[in-house]
């Protein structure tokens, strides 16, 4: 099967930062560089309490046109790794956006936002609407929506190659068939709850105009974790790279299965430190 593919919703002008302050304004601002501590441990630890900074900042679509008039089918295999970087700062969430477009789809994205507290930024945006609404419906993520995504999607990944290594992933079905419970089994109702994921079909013509099966994502999230579960699925197991501790994909037949690497740079700069120490 040809890998799902996305439809990918990217305003003409791209998405900027915006911050909603104490007022209920809406302000064009720049986040910090990076993150604070508080709010990388909220988002490891899902506690929605505890959020500093990151979610008062939101990514907003700066037009409501977007880039194809319509939208894009991205197809790409891995996304769900990018998604495995730790600490992603501001900077990686906005070339995310401006790449694959809102973790949500741009339909459950849209919300109301009233004009008036949005005067100051209103001219820099293209909002399809001269000044007469007094709300708008424009499409809107928060910064924390993101940080979560990431730190899921990199537990997601660490615990299932925890649990494959030791072996737990094939124990895992006599306890299914025992009808017991078993780690592997609750990270598969967690991760994939029934129901979850939206995936629409479609038969169209691939790129040598023969008829081919079109398996399409309405939203980044679900293509997420439809791509990692393909991805174990077909045998790929994830290793995180001695050198810079990127998670990378072991494809089974493709490569070292050992890969200890995630790129030829990482193993020549953990070659060049091991002759400078020896
Ligand atoms: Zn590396």
């Amino acid at each position: 099967m040809k890998p799902v593919s996305l439809q990918v919703a990217i305003p003409e002008r791209g998405f900027r930062w915006v911050r909603l302050d104490g007022k209920g304004n809406w302000v064009l601002a720049d986040p910090p560089a990076n993150w604070s501590e508080e709010d990388h441990v909220a988002a490891e630890s899902d506690e929605a309490s505890r959020w500093g900074e990151a979610q008062n900042y939101y990514l907003a679509a700066a037009s409501n046109e977007c880039t194809t008039g319509t939208v894009a089918l991205l197809n790409q295999p891995d996304i769900y790794l990018f998604f495995t970087v730790a600490r992603p700062g501001p900077g990686t969430i906005l070339r995310y956006a401006n790449l694959f477009g809102l973790l949500g789809s741009w339909d459950s994205t849209g919300q109301s936002v009233s004009v008036r507290r949005a005067k100051k930024i209103f001219s820099q945006f293209d909002w399809g609407a001269p000044e007469h609404p007094r709300y708008l419906q424009i499409q809107l993520e928060s910064a924390s929506t993101w940080l979560l995504a990431f730190a899921q999607t990199r537990t997601l990944v660490s615990d299932w190659s925890r649990l494959s290594e030791r072996g737990e992933i094939r124990r895992a079905f006599n306890r299914y068939k025992a009808g017991e419970n078993d780690e592997v089994l609750e990270l598969l109702n967690k991760t994939y709850p029934l129901g979850a994921g939206n995936l629409t079909f479609s038969l169209g013509f691939d790129s040598q105009g023969e008829i081919a099966a079109q398996v399409h994502s309405s939203s980044l999230r679900d293509l997420l974790r439809v791509q990692f579960g393909l991805a174990v699925a077909a045998g790929t197991s994830h290793r995180q790279c001695q050198e810079c501790g990127h998670w990378f994909a072991v494809r089974p037949g493709l490569g070292r299965p050992d890969k200890k690497f995630c790129s030829n740079a990482c193993r020549m700069r953990a070659m060049r430190k091991r002759k400078r120490s020896g």
